[in-house]
């Protein structure tokens, strides 16, 4: 059986986390193991830390705080993240970024916060887990700023066009692709693009309890997304690049365990 890492699970305060157990399970019968718990602000870190120890096989996590929380932001955030790094858990800092699709932060706050993340990435020699959504210019102008001083850097859920996935790569990004990609409509253009992202940095992801894939059959009852979905989503994108589905799941396999220095 292929082995796959959900390199984006929303598990803790979402809809996935009651049943943390089981969502675990499911995954691990279907091949989907470890899991990257993301961290989308302080506090929620701290708990994906507590969750990633209480199931040290499975889970891995993120620290750091989601543009959406940017405004949560302070002076003391950056050696509250700081310690929450040491945890031998944490294989990222993130996720960071920019987003002004939604704008639940002052745009000001986003960079400023987004930034102050990737110095202390920088100062810890830690990878980061980045988000962009409507804000290509200014995210581009940041990460030309400071991606050489970064040891490894991924845009998860990347959604973007072509010309943005070409300034990306020229950057030397990973990019993450969701079963965004899956959907008959707004999945389109993403679908031309990823035969088009180099093999050694395409990573794979669910982004659940977010984006279940559109295109399964038969639909899952609940919408609710899962890492289980995982391969689904891998077998999709292997298709689109005319890949063999396990060549495809080995390479992101690999790739994931790269990136994150598992
Ligand atoms: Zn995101």
């Amino acid at each position: 059986m292929p082995k796959y890492i959900d390199i984006a699970v929303n598990l803790i305060n979402s809809s996935l986390g009651k049943n943390t157990h089981d969502i675990i399970q499911r995954a691990v019968d279907k091949g989907v193991s470890p899991l990257i718990v993301i961290g989308s602000n302080l506090p929620e870190s701290e708990h994906a830390i507590t969750c990633s120890l209480a199931n040290p096989q499975h889970l891995y996590c993120t620290a750091g705080t989601h543009p959406h929380h940017a405004s949560e932001w302070n002076d003391s955030s950056t050696n509250t993240l700081r310690e929450l790094a040491r945890s031998p858990k944490v294989v990222a800092i993130g996720e960071c970024g920019l987003d002004y699709n939604r704008d639940f932060s002052p745009r000001k706050k986003q960079r400023e916060a987004f930034e102050a993340q990737l110095r202390l990435a920088v100062e810890l020699q830690l990878p980061v887990l980045m988000h962009e959504r409507d804000a290509h210019d200014d995210f581009l102008a940041i990460m030309t700023e400071y991606r050489s001083s970064l040891c490894a850097a991924l845009l998860h859920c990347f959604t973007g066009n072509r010309k943005s996935m070409e300034a990306y790569l020229a950057l030397d990004l990973y990019l993450g692709i969701t079963g965004w990609v899956c959907d008959e409509r707004r999945g389109l253009e993403l679908a031309g693009l990823v035969s088009d992202i180099p093999d050694d940095r395409i990573l794979i992801e669910t982004d659940s309890p977010y984006l279940l894939p559109r295109s399964m059959r038969p639909k899952p009852k609940s919408s609710k997304n899962e890492p289980q979905y995982l391969p689904y989503i891998a077998q999709y994108i292997a298709t689109l690049r005319g890949q063999d589905p396990a060549i495809f799941a080995a390479k992101t396999y690999q790739n994931s365990l790269d990136f994150f220095r598992l």
